[in-house]
């Protein structure tokens, strides 16, 4: 068969985490699944491990995966990069997906790359959208239909470029955890699990662990209801108290951007955007911060968005549903005020 008419599913690597499947995962199945549906193909996920939750089968089958490929094996408990790679690559070859989709977190930083290279094709890393359509070679004068469009922003931010793979199978992608929406969720829904078979040999595993202790986050951004966010616009470390002072205020977590954690206001959990975490709260307040692309990239979705700016004319104010021109240093203790009085 033509390789560029292959008719083959959507494969989506699960990773666990903490002992449940991490929530870019589920992500990435409910994305999966409308570019499965786009291509009228099935959606197929596959799970690695040893003595894992019963439940995560269906959960995948629930949120849109129509077949579940298992590989359990008691030496898989910890991710390793050579054996994942070495089932991984093994599972593509036999199943021939069109398209595997990995978390761009650091398991699936390590074992994307690894795979693409046995599998000598293709990979983008952290696309911000992933998208079904034609794509003419105009030197070649062919049209490859179908092609999965990988969109990611590049040149530092810049330029927001579509990444196609026309040549190679199959068309690999990572994405980061918060992009891609979690919904599709039907329970009860209908799929089928089949386990898979692994040959590995002491070979295989060549690591020997020291420390597997992994720093849990400080702050979970990613489901919080409201954050109130500073820039560099705050102006110093000090100031930044008026940032965490409103936040506790309404009930909210802070929020910040790379500039003001670069110039050390507040820790590196804290960041959002590209680089930094990507949330969807119900309010988002922007204090002090232009608006830069990378920024926007991880906050853009918040179903609304306030953002108090000295400048007219900053980029927050093209996505803002409210804007507030003036110096959040007056106006923040304005909104402080305001809100003990209602409230
Ligand atoms: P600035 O751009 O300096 O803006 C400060 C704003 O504060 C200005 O608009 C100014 O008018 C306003 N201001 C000043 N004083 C006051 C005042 N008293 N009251 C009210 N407003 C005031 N950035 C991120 O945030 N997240 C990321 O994940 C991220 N990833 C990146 C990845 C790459 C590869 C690159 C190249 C860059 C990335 N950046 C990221 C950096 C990004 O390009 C911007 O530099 C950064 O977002 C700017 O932060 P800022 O808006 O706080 O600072």
């Amino acid at each position: 068969m033509d390789k560029h008419n292959e008719k083959n599913n959507v494969l989506v690597f699960v990773e666990i985490d903490h002992n449940e499947i991490a929530e870019v995962s589920l992500e990435l199945v409910c994305k999966a699944r409308e570019l499965a549906d786009n291509l009228k193909v099935d959606v197929t996920a596959l799970l690695i491990g040893s003595d894992r939750n019963p439940d995560f089968e269906q959960s995948l089958i629930n949120y849109g995966t129509d077949v579940v490929y298992t590989v359990n094996n008691p030496r898989l408990i910890y991710y390793e990069t050579l054996p994942y790679t070495k089932i991984v690559s093994g599972i593509i070859e036999s199943t021939a997906p069109q398209i595997v989709l990995f978390g761009a977190t650091p398991l699936g930083r390590d074992l994307a790359p690894r795979v693409a290279s046995t599998l000598k094709t293709g990979l983008t890393a952290d696309c911000t959208a992933l998208q079904i359509g034609d794509y003419e070679n105009r030197k070649e004068k062919k049209v490859y239909k179908d092609i999965l469009y990988q969109i990611r922003p590049a040149f530092g931010g810049n330029i927001i470029a579509t990444i196609v793979a026309p040549d190679h199978r199959p068309q690999m992608a990572t994405v980061r955890d918060g992009v891609m929406k979690l919904n599709n969720f039907q329970k009860n829904r209908n799929g089928q699990i089949i386990p898979q078979t692994v040959t590995l040999s002491d070979s295989d595993f060549v690591c020997e662990f020291v420390n597997r202790t992994i720093k849990p986050k400080s702050i979970n951004l990613k489901n919080t209801d409201v954050i109130v966010a500073g820039g560099a616009g705050v102006e110093s470390k000090a100031k930044f108290k008026l940032i965490h002072d409103l936040a506790q205020a309404i009930g909210g977590n802070v929020g910040a951007s790379r500039a003001a954690i670069d110039s050390g206001y507040i820790g590196h959990d804290h960041q959002i955007g590209q680089t930094g975490t990507t949330v969807r709260p119900k309010l988002y307040i922007a204090c002090g911060i232009s608006g830069a692309l990378q920024h926007q990239a991880g906050m853009e979705h918040s179903n609304k968005i306030i953002a108090i700016n000295t400048d007219p004319y900053a980029p927050i104010f093209n996505i803002a549903h409210y804007g507030i021109v003036g110096d959040l240093h007056v106006i923040i203790p304005m909104m402080i005020k305001a809100y003990k009085t209602k409230n």
